[in-house]
């Protein structure tokens, strides 16, 4: 082929610039970011020339512009589909919401709302109000509070309760919870002084109590949420340890972490505690997180004892801690699925877990026969896996699966390719193929995974 001739053959700027479809891309997005695609077209259409292909025709290079318009003015933070199994993805946003909860949400979020406002009375409310009630209810606390994560949580305790004063712990429980978030570094930076006791794997309430001095404020426990301790091990008991606050007149702090109002036993998984037990064992304050398996909107609860409560909602640090409307509305649906008693099927993180074998098989041989349709030769089996809860939950376990597998002949480049997919396909890649878990797959988006899927074994030749 003739290169230069070709080469003549590529539209103006302007030209494709008065194309009625650039006028009408132009009125949405801007001159600026329409001419910026139309540019790189033309230029990776020189490309191809240059590489000597044919010149491709002016739709085609329109249909290029609109591609990579799409790809500059996409929001940065989008959908992904979670084919991974990982029920509590903290990289890919942790808890998917309830119906109910995105309706409740966006009723909230789109008007004006009682916020702090008290419709009852005509004068001014307080937005602690909202969810107090029914938390505490769930919890069989005196009291609850919202903050805006369970890090705030902690960190409003302590700071409220045991700042300038000093905090027990033990070294057991002095734990990374990920993304460098480290407990010891939070309780520092309440400006309590952390005091360690025990040692890495024993710590008996004896050890608590010889520590304890008059500028002692707090027994803290936490949660030792992503990893396990085998072997010869210790913890002091909870009750223990709440007889001991209680005769020294301190406070017991315990950061749960991952709270959880549903046994997680009946699902195959070892006993998580739950915030009910850990209210009624003792702790005068349990602190957990809103969107692990609690299942909702990013949130940190406080329940316990009123008169603690009460000193953290008229400590000043609560002001930059506070959650935003929608997230309180969408907080009081998803609590109420608990009240309820249909968590199991409205919340999306225990459908997840809830999800049998049966039901991952049959999800997961749709997927295969849809893929497998049109006469084409693909390497597609359904076979047992392990999903995982994830999040900071339950860490060595697992819950049985089925997955659809596939064989690619490069499995890094099909899991890149449907990443940057629209909508993004998050899978797993096993023994060289690539999986993908219907645990945690919504229902409403086998169509999106099929049509991705689809389209990315075409382009990389997976018949
Ligand atoms: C996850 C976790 C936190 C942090 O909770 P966020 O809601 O992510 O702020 C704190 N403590 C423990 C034990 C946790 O598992």
């Amino acid at each position: 082929m003739d290169a230069s001739s070709e080469l003549r053959k590529l539209p103006k700027i302007d030209r494709l610039l008065d194309s009625d479809e650039a006028g009408r891309w132009v009125e949405r997005e801007g001159r600026e970011l329409v001419l910026g695609s139309l540019r790189l077209a033309v230029d990776e259409a020189r490309l191809d020339v240059q590489q000597g292909l044919a010149c491709p025709s002016e739709e085609a290079i329109l249909a290029r512009t609109r591609e990579l318009l799409d790809l500059q003015t996409r929001p940065t933070l989008r959908p992904v589909i979670n084919a991974t199994g990982v029920v509590i993805h903290t990289n890919l946003g942790r808890a998917p919401l309830s119906e109910d909860a995105l309706a409740a949400m966006a009723r909230v979020a789109r008007g004006y709302s009682n916020l702090e406002f008290d419709l009852l009375q005509g004068e001014r409310g307080s937005r602690y109000a909202h969810c107090a009630s029914l938390l505490a209810k769930l919890s069989g606390a005196e009291a609850a509070l919202v903050v805006n994560n369970n890090a705030a949580a902690v960190m409003l305790a302590l700071a409220a309760l045991a700042r300038g004063r000093e905090a027990i712990v033990s070294r057991g429980q002095l734990v990374e919870i990920g993304g460098g978030f480290r407990i010891p570094d939070v309780m520092r930076e309440s400006g309590a002084s952390l005091v360690e006791v025990g040692t890495t794997n024993r710590t008996y309430a004896r050890d608590f109590e010889a520590a304890i001095t008059e500028r002692t404020a707090a027994l803290m426990v936490v949660h030792r949420s992503n990893f396990q301790m085998v072997g010869f091990t210790c913890d002091a008991g909870l009750d223990e340890l709440a007889a001991l606050s209680v005769a020294r007149g301190l406070v017991l702090i315990d950061d749960l972490g991952s709270g959880t109002f549903l046994d997680t036993a009946p699902f195959g998984l070892a006993h998580e505690p739950t915030v009910q037990e850990r209210v009624a064992a003792g702790a005068d304050l349990v602190c957990f997180s809103g969107d692990k398996l609690l299942g909702g909107p990013q949130a940190g609860y406080l329940v316990g004892k009123r008169a603690l409560i009460e000193r953290l909602e008229s400590f000043p640090l609560l002001r930059a801690l506070r959650v935003d409307k929608a997230t309180l509305a969408g907080i009081e649906a998803t609590l109420r699925h608990y009240q309820r008693g249909e968590a199991l099927s409205k919340v999306p993180v225990w459908r997840a877990i809830s999800l049998g074998v049966d039901a991952a098989q049959a999800r997961a041989r749709a997927w295969m026969e849809r893929l497998g349709q049109g006469g084409a030769h693909r390497d597609l089996q359904v076979v047992a896996s392990e999903s995982t809860v994830g999040g900071g939950s339950l860490p060595g376990l697992s819950l049985p699966t089925r997955v659809l597998s596939v064989g690619v002949k490069a499995p890094d480049e099909v899991a890149r390719a449907l990443r940057l997919g629209e909508p993004a396909v998050v899978g797993r890649i096993e023994e060289g193929r690539l999986v993908l878990d219907p645990r945690t797959v919504l229902p409403h988006e086998d169509d999106a995974l099929i049509h991705a899927v689809q389209k990315v074994l075409t382009q990389h030749g997976v018949s």
